[in-house]
């Protein structure tokens, strides 16, 4: 199993010509392990199998680092899950002030757990995104607020945004099929206080699945008034 994730992270970061620490291999065998055991628990992820957790999760993750390189910055990852991408980025990069966060206690309480076991230092925030973000120690403070999955991009963006500095980047992983979903939230991101930057589109190594980094720069601040509370945000979408 442990060798099977190896060869496919190995393959994978070679094809996308990133470099990756020595110990992240062991890092991500070990994060498989515990995400396979717990899936078995309760709802952490649709996918369990080691090949494609190796492909569909870690190498996309890893694959963010061709659209925007991360050493030393204070990253979020909003609506992380299982710790996709964030964790697989810290433990790639583990230079960045990563901040995990998430609305189920259950993927906190895990990715609580799995940072301990690999001794990774993360801040782990169960939390709704809308909630926290207007907390003063969180707002406009990370240079970069990352998300996969959560929601499209007009309601992301008020989730996201308030979270991110002015001058910092929000990144969006998406399909390749967003062009009109990019287009709809532009006005969304001109009310927050920021514009479409570009879009980063890469194929997953070995596999022929194409996924997009959407990236949005942070270029004044977003008013007090937002993010509204998520019945709005979600019916209403700027
Ligand atoms: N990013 C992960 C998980 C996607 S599933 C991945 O790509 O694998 C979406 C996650 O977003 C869920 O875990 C859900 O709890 C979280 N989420 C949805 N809305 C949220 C909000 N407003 N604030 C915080 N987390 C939220």
């Amino acid at each position: 199993m442990f060798e099977l994730i190896s060869q496919i992270i190995g393959h994978g970061t070679k094809e996308l010509n990133i470099t990756l620490p020595l110990s992240s291999e062991a890092a991500l065998g070990a994060y498989y392990d515990y995400l396979a055991q717990r899936s078995k628990l309760f709802n952490l992820t649709a996918i369990t199998e080691p090949e494609d957790v190796a492909r569909l999760h870690f190498l996309d993750s890893i694959a963010l680092l061709g659209a925007i390189s991360l050493e030393n910055e204070r990253v979020i990852d909003v609506g992380c899950g299982a710790g996709f991408p964030g964790l697989v980025l810290k433990i790639v990069r583990p230079g960045i002030d990563l901040t995990l966060l998430d609305a189920t206690g259950k993927k906190i309480k895990f990715l609580s757990e799995i940072s301990e076991i690999l001794q990774v230092d993360v801040n782990c925030i169960h939390a709704r995104a809308e909630e926290v973000s207007r907390e003063r120690d969180k707002r406009e403070v990370f240079d970069v607020a990352v998300s996969r999955a959560v929601a499209e991009l007009r309601v992301l963006s008020e989730l996201c945004l308030p979270f991110v500095k002015v001058g910092g980047l929000m990144v969006a992983m998406k399909s390749v099929n967003s062009d009109e979903e990019i287009k709809n939230a532009e006005p969304a991101m001109t009310t927050l206080g920021a514009k479409l930057e570009s879009i980063y589109d890469y194929k997953i190594p070995e596999t022929d699945i194409a996924h997009r980094a959407v990236l949005i720069r942070k270029t004044s601040k977003t008013p007090d008034t937002y993010p509204r509370r998520f019945a709005r945000i979600q019916n209403f979408p700027l």
